[in-house]
């Protein structure tokens, strides 16, 4: 089964983007997943190939039209069981947990908004599910989707050389992860920590969980919480 993304946007120039290069770019190559961006606007029913019109009861901007979007939903998901998400500030804040299980799934359809947002009936019609990168306003929908499709795609099994490095990262254990460091062994005076060139890989795994216990507490104290919660519960 081949990870399938397709996104609905107005700018499908901006896809595959970045996640054509790199270890994506040559996992995209070796069909390990795969993508196609649909243009919104074919879909517009007049000459001008209009999406968008003024907000209803005033304000400034424009908006999204439900029925012009409800088309290029409908066109992509005929007979789709892939979940379908509107990149939105207003939605829920992704989370490793998150890429994991969309990674687990067959795909993802994606709406990618712009100017003001998009027409609230469309978005309880066709059941999109409101996803947030972060408590900030981008002005588009395209690089949060670009940013969920890397995190997701990471995951996919074979993209990543390794495939154990995906484990021992951060918030993949509740926790941000410790320091890293490689040669040269003595850079501006300072030195890689003692105990990492030990050979001692009880004391080095000791090491790592203490940095990273020490880092998640002075930096990210909410995530420290909910992974007590998660234990206590357990
Ligand atoms: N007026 C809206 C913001 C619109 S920004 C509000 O205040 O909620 C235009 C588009 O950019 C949105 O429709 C959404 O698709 C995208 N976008 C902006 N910030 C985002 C974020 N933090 N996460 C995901 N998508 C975002």
């Amino acid at each position: 089964m081949t990870f399938r993304a397709t996104v609905l946007t107005l700018y499908p120039d901006m896809f595959p983007g970045h996640l054509g290069q790199s270890l994506a770019g040559k996992a995209l190559e070796r069909g390990q997943w795969a993508m196609d961006a649909v243009q919104i606007r074919d879909f517009a029913a007049d000459r001008h190939r209009t999406v968008d019109d003024t907000p209803a009861g005033g304000g400034a901007g424009m908006v999204l039209r439900p029925d012009i979007l409800a088309r290029a939903i409908d066109h992509v998901s005929d007979g789709d069981t892939r979940p379908k998400l509107l990149m939105s500030p207003r939605g829920k804040p992704l989370t490793q947990e998150k890429v994991r299980e969309l990674a687990a799934g067959d795909g993802v359809i994606i709406v990618c908004g712009r100017f003001e947002g998009v027409d609230q009936r469309v978005i309880d019609s066709r059941e999109l599910e409101e996803v947030s990168i972060g408590d900030y306003v981008l002005s588009g929908g395209e690089p949060a989707a670009l940013t969920l499709l890397d995190a997701v795609i990471r995951v996919l099994p074979g993209v990543m050389g390794n495939d154990l490095s995906g484990v021992h990262e951060s918030f993949e254990g509740g926790l941000l992860e410790h320091p890293h460091y490689t040669k040269p062994q003595i850079f501006e005076d300072l030195e890689i920590p003692a105990v990492l060139t030990s050979g001692n890989h009880g004391a080095i795994a000791k090491w790592r969980a203490a940095e990273s216990l020490k880092l998640t507490e002075e930096r990210r104290p909410d995530l420290l919480a909910a992974a007590r919660k998660i234990a206590d519960k357990g």
